[in-house]
């Protein structure tokens, strides 16, 4: 059984753990440094980034997820984890991982339009099918530039909703909240390939 941690200080950890449990992976809540030992892929959920950070750094957590992140271990950051990994947050110091060589811009889908659900369509490749995804986006971020290498597998109106690079896959909305499980056996594929 892969096992496959969430980081659970806030947001929408618990969805995660059920869903990748669901597919059969032994999925653990991160609060502490030890926690990531013996994993096989780490989730960032969606949530308030500021505050995911925040506690990610109270708990010492920030340098060890960067270091196990670069070293190669596969993540999934939704929405707010997608903010966290990020190198560059728009008109934001806030505290976060920069792993990822994307630009974000936070809340940036206006106030009246806070939140509302898309069909996507997602590619699990380059020569794959384009298949239709539903997306739930909540207050959702926007990606404003990709760095070299980093791939767009979904779009919304011609922004990447869906990017991965290497061992880093980051989506604006929550995949969690459907019943459609792709996103999560992608990233099991990743972790176990
Ligand atoms: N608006 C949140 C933030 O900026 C992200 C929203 C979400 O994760 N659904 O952190």
């Amino acid at each position: 059984m892969v096992a496959v941690g969430v980081i659970a200080f806030q947001g929408d950890f618990q969805r995660h753990l059920e869903v990748l449990r669901r597919l059969g992976a032994e999925a653990r809540s991160v609060r502490r440094p030890e926690e990531l030992e013996g994993l096989a892929g780490l989730v960032i959920p969606g949530g308030e980034s500021t505050t995911i950070g925040l506690l990610m750094e109270r708990f010492g957590l920030l340098h060890p997820v960067r270091n196990v992140i670069r070293e190669g271990l596969p993540v999934l950051g939704t929405c707010a984890g997608a903010i966290l990994l990020a190198r560059e947050i728009e008109e934001s110091s806030q505290v976060h991982l920069g792993t990822l060589d994307i630009r974000i811009r936070r809340n940036a889908y206006g106030r009246q339009i806070d939140s509302f659900d898309a069909s996507l369509s997602f590619t699990e490749d380059e020569d794959g099918a384009e298949q239709p995804i539903p997306g739930v986006f909540i207050r959702a971020p926007r990606i404003t530039a990709l760095g070299a290498g980093v791939l767009t597998l979904a779009a919304l109106n011609g922004d990447p909703v869906v990017v991965r690079k290497e061992n880093q896959l980051a989506l604006t909305f929550h995949p969690e909240l459907t019943g459609d499980a792709r996103i999560h056996r992608l990233f099991l594929g990743m972790c176990a390939p």
